[in-house]
């Protein structure tokens, strides 16, 4: 039986296919659990498994923790606002102190690109990636992806328009990893100051309607050193969603939290055409596959 190869998710290149074929495997058990009425398994009972969230957080956050709770496995919540942090305690110090009080599994979200690889290297047990900075953001991507199967979207069949703050995005850094390496056709649209390194092209009337998923990013205000749009009304004439613009076919997704009348229009998001609330459905399923898969080597099984 080919097995699950990583001990990590840090990044995309962490899986190999056989390990994404494997997750996807796994995530389509664990949508079965959810659809339960009792949506919980005891498959890590015996895991204690920290959260650390150095950045803002809501979908993630509660998504890997209803994840964990779901597996059975014990939780340490912290957040870096009421922490030793504010003290003036090194990321390492923090996380050698959890590792002392045995901890099994860190999930860490952070403003800085390469934190969890940081963390990863200092602790040595599995790490899982929440959002590194403008870096990546792997169970992202991997959910979406996951959606657009469950969609009944087959990868050969995806023609992807990947639209806005492409830079600033760890989930455009994951995705983009992801889908080349299953062969995914995408191509990026944005203005120049927001999606310069990957050369995208201006967007055009009618250019995106020969495309059947429209994937928006949101304007990473926080990470901008600097205004890069001019306003966020002028974004949204040249790049936002616009309800009259959508053709029946396409399938709008967006990684929240969304910005009304920014990327998106309300009537696209509230519209038949959106499937970001699946997106947030399928993320607990995924994130428990993760999670499990992590998990068993971790106890190597
Ligand atoms: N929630 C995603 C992230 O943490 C996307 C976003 O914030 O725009 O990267």
């Amino acid at each position: 039986m080919k097995t699950f190869n990583t001990n990590r998710l840090i990044s995309i290149d962490d899986l190999t296919k056989n390990d994404i074929d494997i997750l996807y495997a796994t995530t389509k058990e664990f949508l079965k659990v959810l659809a339960r009425p009792v949506k919980k398994v005891p498959a890590l009972k015996d895991l204690t498994i920290a959260n650390l969230f150095f950045e803002d957080s809501t979908r993630t956050r509660i998504s890997f923790e209803l994840a964990q709770k779901r597996l059975s496995a014990d939780i340490i919540n912290f957040s870096s606002g009421n922490s030793s942090v504010k003290k003036g305690e090194t990321l390492n110090d923090t996380i050698q102190n959890l590792i002392k009080m045995k901890i099994d599994m860190i999930v860490v979200r952070h403003k800085v690109s390469g934190t969890a690889h940081f963390v990863s290297k200092k602790t040595g047990i599995p790490v899982i990636n929440a959002g590194d900075g403008t870096n990546e953001h792997p169970t992202q991507a991997l959910l979406d992806l996951f959606t657009l199967w469950e969609r009944g979207l087959k990868s050969e069949e995806i023609n992807l328009a990947l639209i806005g703050d492409i830079q600033h995005s760890r989930v455009a850094g994951s995705s983009e990893k992801l889908w080349q390496k299953l062969n995914i056709r995408y191509k990026k649209f944005g203005p120049n100051t927001v999606a310069r390194r990957f050369s995208p092209g201006d967007r055009g009337s009618g250019d995106l309607d020969n495309f059947n998923v429209l994937y928006n990013l949101r304007i990473q205000k926080e990470r901008q050193e600097k205004e890069l749009i001019p306003s966020v009304q002028e974004y949204h004439n040249s790049f936002g969603i616009r309800f009259e613009d959508l053709k029946p076919h396409q399938l709008v997704m967006h990684p929240g939290p969304i910005n009304r009348g920014v990327e998106i229009d309300s009537q696209t998001a509230d519209s038949t055409n959106s499937i970001i609330l699946d997106q947030v459905e399928m993320g607990v399923a995924l994130r428990m596959a993760v999670i499990y898969l992590l998990g068993q080597n971790k106890k190597g099984i």
